[in-house]
């Protein structure tokens, strides 16, 4: 069979060509912003080192820009759309691509690891490269490093601000939860800004691609990691309050000031320093520490 000639999908003209052609129309709710800069998916493809021997899911290809590029990277690219008009679109744009594969549902309802069995066995490395949509940024990151898929590397972009909250360090004012969950799975680091104007519609904030290297094992060892990262949201419930009122009002409950002044006492923690001071290996051991007491007062019959 002889396939189409592949012209970039990735210019304002063709994008328009094709979106007129189908009728297409927007929808922000589903985080719906085209990129059209061919320069911009060339550095995306770069900063997540593909190969021929490697291969890719894509989150939300849209019409097709980044997918594209990714087919010419990579050996085999899986593309996740959950917008079921797009489908005839993606099927004129990437129709000289025969290593593409799509899929037509909601990355946070797919199982995912059965996917990448099914279509993807044959590649050792596996990335997630996507231009993803910003409503959905947290949960679906979450997703792919708490299911533990065998990936090589996340490269997405996002919106800046969450990059920089992703990627943040202790002590700086973007650490959060958010960081220390998604750094606990992997090495993240902001890979480059991203200018609004390089996307069609032209979304209201910068963007950043962010990338995230996966961790073979978590970042440091916990006993509990549903416990570890309900330590971590208690210590970052009110931002501007102490290691000791964060735990007492919403790990302990209020009548329990001096179990939490212990549990400080023994990790050597000072109860006045806040939550985004605390690094990884500190959140570690105050999580294990309160596991540990949790399991000696459940044996004693005592409540923390
Ligand atoms: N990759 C294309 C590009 O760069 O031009 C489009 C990126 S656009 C920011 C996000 C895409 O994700 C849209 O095509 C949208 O329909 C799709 N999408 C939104 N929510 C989704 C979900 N839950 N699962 C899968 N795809 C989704």
């Amino acid at each position: 069979m002889v396939r189409p000639q592949a012209r970039d999908i990735a210019t304002l003209s063709r994008t328009r060509e094709l979106l007129e052609k189908y009728g297409f129309s927007f929808k922000k709710s589903l985080g719906q912003n085209f990129l059209i800069d061919p320069n911009i998916l060339q550095r995306i493809v770069s900063v997540a080192q593909l190969s021929r021997d490697k291969a890719v899911v894509e989150i939300g290809p849209g019409i097709g820009a980044l997918t594209e590029v990714l087919c010419r990277a990579a050996g085999k690219v899986l593309a996740i759309e959950i917008d079921q008009r797009l489908l005839p679109i993606l099927q004129e744009s990437l129709a000289p691509y025969d290593n593409v594969q799509i899929v037509h549902g909601d990355v946070l309802k797919l199982d995912l690891h059965r996917l990448l069995a099914e279509h993807l066995s044959a590649y050792e490395q596996v990335s997630v490269v996507a231009n993803l949509p910003y409503y959905v940024t947290s949960p679906i990151l979450m997703k792919l490093l708490e299911e533990r898929l065998p990936l090589e590397r996340i490269v997405v972009m996002i919106q800046k601000e969450v990059a920089a909250r992703v990627a943040a360090e202790p002590g700086s004012k973007d650490y959060g939860s958010l960081s220390v969950a998604v750094q606990f799975y992997a090495e993240a680091e902001v890979a480059m800004t991203v200018p609004a104007g390089v996307f069609i519609p032209r979304p209201n904030v910068d963007s950043a691609v962010l990338n995230l290297r996966l961790r073979e094992r978590p970042a440091v060892a916990v006993e509990d990691e549903q416990l570890f990262f309900r330590v971590v949201r208690a210590c970052f419930a009110q931002r501007r309050k102490t290691l000791y009122n964060n735990l007492l009002h919403n790990l302990f409950g209020k009548e329990n000031k001096e179990q939490v002044i212990s549990l400080l006492q023994a990790v050597g923690l000072d109860p006045m320093r806040r939550g985004e001071t605390l690094s990884l290996a500190e959140f570690a051991r105050l999580a294990n520490e309160f596991a540990r007491l949790r399991q000696a007062a459940a044996s004693g019959n005592e409540r923390v």
